[in-house]
C-alpha cells in the first residue's frame, strides 16, 4: 500500500484520501454489533472518472475496494473485510434531472435520502419518492442496491423495483449503463431489454460500483391521514394485512409490537388524496375491509389524536431512529426478515420467544411490501455499546433469530457477513455456484467488497 496514496491522492487530491487513524476508525464499524474491520484508506472521489482511475489502480495492485453510501445497513455491509479502500461515495450527490411527464430522477450515488426529499419539496412539490425510515444521510443508491422499502412500498414495491436505470463502473474499471438510458436518452424503465440490473441488485456491492441512478417518482399529494387498527390475535393479522391491500388504498401499511404494549398488534395504515371528498372516501373503503374483524370482536379501530398523527405521517418517522437509541448506548441492529405474510403469526411468537430466552424487551416492526406481496420482518434489538455483555447477548440473539427466519421459510434482508453463510447454507447449491461464476466473471481479481456472499 506505500505509495498507493499518493497515487490516490493525484486521482481526487490529497483532501479526499485519508489513512489517518481517526478516519480508519470510523471506517472500520456501523451502529450494530459486527466487529471492527479496518480499511488502509479511506477515498472520496467526485466523478465516475475518479472512480474508473480508482478501480483500474485497484486491479493492478489487487487492492479490495468497499462502495460505501450513509453505511447505515446496521449489518456491517462497509466494512472492508479484507482491509484496502473504503470509497465513501457521499461528494457524488448531484441531483442530474427530474422528468416531471414521465416521473423519474436521475441522481447521483452519494445523494441522500433527504437531500432528494428536500429537493423535491423545493423543486417539483408535486412528486415525491419512496423514503426509508433510514436517517436521512442514508443514500438513494445504498437503498436500492439492498432491496429497502419505504412509505410508498406498499404500492410500489421493494425500491429496487423502483429502479429505472444505472451507471455503474465494473469491477475491472469499464463504465456500463443499465436499462433504458443504455439505448436511449431517457432513463424511464428496465424494460423491455435483457435486465442486467439483477447484476448489482443484493450483491452488497460486490459486482460493480453504481455512479448514477434513475427511480420513480409517484404523486405527492396535499391531504394525508394515518389509520390505526389493534388486535391482540396473531393468527388474523395476515388477513388483515391481505384485506387492507386488497383494497390499493393506503400507501403504506406497518404492523407495530412492542414490550411496552405487550400482546397487541397495532396496523398503521397511510393513505393519501388530492381533496378532502378523496380522502374521506379512501378511509371508508379502509374501514369497509375491516369490517368483519371488528363484527367478530377481533379488534377495532385504535383513535389517533390529531397531535400523534404527525409522529406517524413524518417521513421518515423520527420515533424509530428514538428506538434505536433506546439503551442510550448508541448500539442497534435488526433481522429484517423477508418473508410471505401468511408468516406472520409464526413469526411474532418465534420473535417474542427470542426476546424473552435472551431477556431483551421485544419491538418488532413489520412493513408490508406490495399489495401484501410479502413482508419484511424487523425484530430490532437496541443496546448499549459501551457494555461487551449486552452485545453479545444481542449478537445471540440476532444469530438465533437468523437461523429461525430461515427455517421458517423467510430470508433475512441485507445480512451481515454471517447472515450470509447462514443464508448460502439454505440455499440451491447451484443457485450460489452461479451467483461463484457470475463474480468470477465480473470481477477477475477479486476486488469488489470481498468476504461478501462467500463460504
Ligand atoms: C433507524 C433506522 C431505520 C431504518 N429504516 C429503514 C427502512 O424503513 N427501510 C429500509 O430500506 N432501510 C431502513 N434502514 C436500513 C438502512 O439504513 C437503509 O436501508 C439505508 O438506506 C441503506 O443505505 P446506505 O446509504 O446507508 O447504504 P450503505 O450501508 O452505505 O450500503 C449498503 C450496501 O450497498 C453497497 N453500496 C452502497 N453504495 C454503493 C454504490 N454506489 N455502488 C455499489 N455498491 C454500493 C455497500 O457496499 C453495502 O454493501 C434503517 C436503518 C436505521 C438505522
Amino acid at each position: 500500500m506505500k505509495n498507493i496514496d499518493k497515487e490516490l491522492a493525484d486521482i481526487v487530491g490529497s483532501e479526499f484520501v485519508s489513512n489517518h487513524p481517526e478516519e480508519k476508525f470510523i471506517y472500520s464499524r456501523d451502529m450494530g454489533t459486527m466487529e471492527p474491520a479496518f480499511p488502509d484508506l479511506v477515498v472520496m472521489p467526485n466523478t465516475t472518472e475518479e472512480i474508473q482511475k480508482i478501480v483500474q489502480l485497484a486491479n493492478r495492485e489487487e487492492i479490495p475496494i468497499t462502495p460505501m453510501g450513509g453505511g447505515l445497513t446496521l449489518s456491517g455491509l462497509v466494512r472492508p473485510l479484507k482491509g484496502g479502500i473504503v470509497m465513501d461515495l457521499k461528494r457524488m450527490n448531484r441531483i442530474i434531472a427530474v422528468n416531471e411527464k414521465s416521473r423519474y430522477v436521475i441522481t447521483e450515488a452519494g445523494t441522500s435520502q433527504g437531500m432528494l426529499q428536500a429537493y423535491l419539496k423545493k423543486h417539483h412539490p408535486s412528486l415525491k419518492h419512496s423514503v426509508p425510515d433510514a436517517p436521512p444521510i442514508a443514500t438513494i443508491a445504498g437503498n436500492v442496491l439492498i432491496h429497502g422499502s419505504g412509505h410508498i412500498s406498499q404500492s410500489g414495491g421493494f425500491h429496487s423495483e423502483m429502479l429505472n436505470g444505472m451507471e455503474v463502473v465494473m469491477p475491472t474499471g469499464e463504465v456500463v449503463r443499465i436499462g433504458s438510458c443504455a439505448t436511449s436518452p431517457y432513463w424511464f424503465s428496465r424494460a423491455p431489454l435483457p435486465d442486467l440490473a439483477g447484476l448489482f441488485l443484493g450483491w452488497a456491492g460486490t459486482t460493480g460500483i453504481v455512479t448514477k441512478l434513475a427511480i420513480k417518482l409517484y404523486p405527492n399529494r396535499l391531504f394525508n391521514d394515518v389509520k390505526a387498527f389493534v388486535t391482540e390475535d396473531s393468527e388474523q393479522v395476515a388477513e388483515v394485512i391481505h384485506r387492507v391491500t386488497g383494497t390499493q388504498v393506503a400507501e403504506d401499511v406497518n404492523v407495530v409490537m412492542s414490550s411496552r404494549m405487550p400482546g397487541f398488534q397495532i396496523v398503521f395504515m397511510t393513505y393519501s388524496a388530492d381533496t378532502k371528498e378523496e380522502l374521506t372516501w379512501k378511509r371508508n373503503l379502509i374501514r369497509a375491509s375491516l369490517k368483519k374483524f371488528i363484527d367478530d370482536n377481533v379488534g377495532g379501530f385504535m383513535v389517533v389524536l390529531p397531535v400523534l398523527k404527525g409522529d406517524f405521517l413524518e417521513v421518515p418517522m423520527k420515533n424509530i431512529t428514538q428506538f434505536a437509541d433506546e439503551m442510550q448506548g448508541g448500539g442497534f441492529e435488526y433481522i429484517g426478515a423477508i418473508m410471505p405474510i401468511e408468516l406472520f403469526s409464526e413469526a411474532y411468537r418465534t420473535g417474542i420467544e427470542i426476546a424473552d430466552h435472551f431477556g431483551i424487551p421485544h419491538f418488532i416492526i413489520v412493513r408490508v411490501v406490495g399489495l401484501g406481496h410479502c413482508m419484511m420482518f424487523a425484530y430490532a434489538y437496541a443496546f448499549n455499546r459501551a457494555d461487551e455483555a449486552d452485545i453479545k447477548k444481542v449478537q445471540a440473539a440476532l444469530e438465533d433469530t437468523n437461523r429461525k427466519v430461515l427455517q421458517m421459510g423467510g430470508i433475512p434482508w441485507k445480512a451481515e457477513a454471517p447472515a450470509q453463510k447462514q443464508i448460502i447454507e439454505h440455499m440451491d447449491p447451484n443457485t450460489f455456484a452461479l451467483m461463484n461464476r457470475i463474480r468470477a466473471v465480473l470481477d477477475p481479481k477479486g476486488i469488489m467488497n470481498p468476504g461478501n456472499w462467500e463460504v
